[in-house]
């Protein structure tokens, strides 16, 4: 017998264990169409509020594996690794850091995930390359990652496809920000592909789902417990997010931008990232030497070879793509400084929402995305600016979406004085 839907809601809503079969019930129903989303949207606020004990993220992230098929990568030859973060602005780190991984002989099954929230998304941002598939059949992702060392593409009706539905509903239900839900979405789709190590990066801050160090600390601690238990070896690692990483955020301005990080032009904090965790995922894959061989693949363009090939093997037409002028927004604006002195802070959440108004993101599951979208980050963290300075330019096809983003993002640069201390970048 089933159990009851609103019994299951009520029991988590009072703050008492769902039971494995409870979760099991809810998640399969809700994935095969059973149940609707006001339903689901019940519990997963429930569980926003009253959390998960230790056996219900276990029981949980299970259910979810188990709601498509888990893929066996055994049969090749070297290590099996993939990278993930928790979520955060202008953070592009897996379209260098997976290539660089292929490049330096590991294979990278890599399921991702669309903007969640004011973060960006993975998946949003492949298919701002013209043809780019996000969808494949589980044989031709497999044969991707075979040929080309990597593949990227979204969870699918074969892969996670419960993860894949209730991904998209905690988007509009703001009920993002609870570890067990995090923690189920993240090792769900990081087990289901068969894997043999995985790099996270736990992203702490005003642009993070975890605003503290301590809650950063202890989602790591659960993804890295749960995710060893299904025999994976984990490197976890927490990052600053109080400003965005790299020089851009948005859809295809972010693609560009790893394009040029990939020919050895990158900004600063965004390599320090890629190579923080590339050099622990090759320890993972006992590999010598990884920070010179990172560099190598960098240096010797391989990485960047391998990052188009990719794109191809997706379906993109790779000279047209180097060509043509592609997703050329329409508009552009700026935000000045309103004052001399020194950025001390940057509202990094509020820029994830200026992004989303800009189109950019999503307010409801079926907006469409304006690939063009984005914005370049003129001056960080730390840098003196005179009044009137350029801090931020902003770009998309919509005038009216332009105004409003500018609107919100005019509040987002704060300069003092005097140079405040910056955050750490990289927490080992
Ligand atoms: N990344 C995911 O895949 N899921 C989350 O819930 C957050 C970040």
């Amino acid at each position: 017998m089933t159990s009851s839907i609103y019994k299951i809601i009520q029991n988590k809503q009072l703050g008492y264990q769902n039971s494995k079969k409870e979760i099991s019930d809810l998640i399969n129903q809700y994935t095969n169409d059973q149940i609707p989303d006001y339903q689901m949207s019940a519990w997963l606020m429930a569980v926003y509020f009253q959390g998960m004990c230790r056996n219900e993220v276990e029981d949980y992230t299970e259910v979810l594996i188990k709601s498509g098929k888990q893929l066996n990568m055994s049969h090749l030859p070297g290590f099996v690794i993939d990278k993930h973060s928790t979520g955060g602005v202008g953070d592009k780190v897996s379209f260098i850091l997976g290539p660089i991984l292929a490049a330096c002989g590991c294979f990278v099954p890599m399921l991702a995930g669309r903007g969640l929230s004011y973060t960006g998304g993975t998946i949003d941002k492949l298919e701002s390359i013209p043809d780019y598939k996000t969808n494949l059949e589980i044989n031709d992702f497999k044969k991707i990652v075979e040929d080309v060392g990597i593949s990227i593409m979204g969870q699918t009706e074969e892969i996670c496809p419960a993860d894949k539905k209730i991904y998209s509903l905690r988007d509009v239900t703001s009920t993002i920000s609870s570890y067990p839900l995090i923690c189920g979405s993240i090792l769900s789709k990081k087990i289901a592909e068969g894997i043999d190590g995985l790099v996270l990066d736990v992203k702490i801050g005003n642009g993070a789902f975890m605003k503290t160090l301590n809650e950063g600390k202890k989602i790591a601690k659960i993804i890295q417990e749960v995710g060893e238990l299904h025999g994976i070896q984990l490197y976890t690692c927490i990052t600053d997010m109080n400003q965005p990483l790299g020089y851009s955020a948005g859809l295809w301005c972010e693609i560009e931008e790893s394009i040029q990080c990939l020919k050895g032009v990158g900004s600063d904090d965004l390599l320090k990232v890629v190579l923080h965790l590339g050099e622990n995922a090759l320890k993972l894959a006992k590999i010598k030497k990884p920070k010179s061989l990172i560099l190598s693949m960098l240096k010797n363009g391989k990485a960047l070879d391998i990052f188009y090939r990719m794109l191809e093997a997706h379906g993109v037409k790779i000279k047209k793509l180097k060509d043509q002028k592609i997703n050329k927004p329409k508009f552009k604006t700026y935000i000045f400084a309103k004052s001399k002195g020194y950025i001390n802070k940057i509202d990094t959440e509020k820029i994830g929402l200026g992004l989303i108004h800009l189109g950019a993101g999503r307010f409801e599951k079926n907006d469409k995305l304006d690939n063009s979208a984005g914005m370049k980050f003129l001056k960080k963290k730390g840098d003196f600016v005179l009044k009137k300075d350029k801090l931020v330019e902003i770009f998309c096809s919509n005038k009216d979406k332009i105004e409003n983003a500018k609107n919100i993002l005019n509040q987002t640069y704060h300069i003092g004085p005097n140079k405040i201390k910056e955050s750490q970048l990289i927490y080992k």
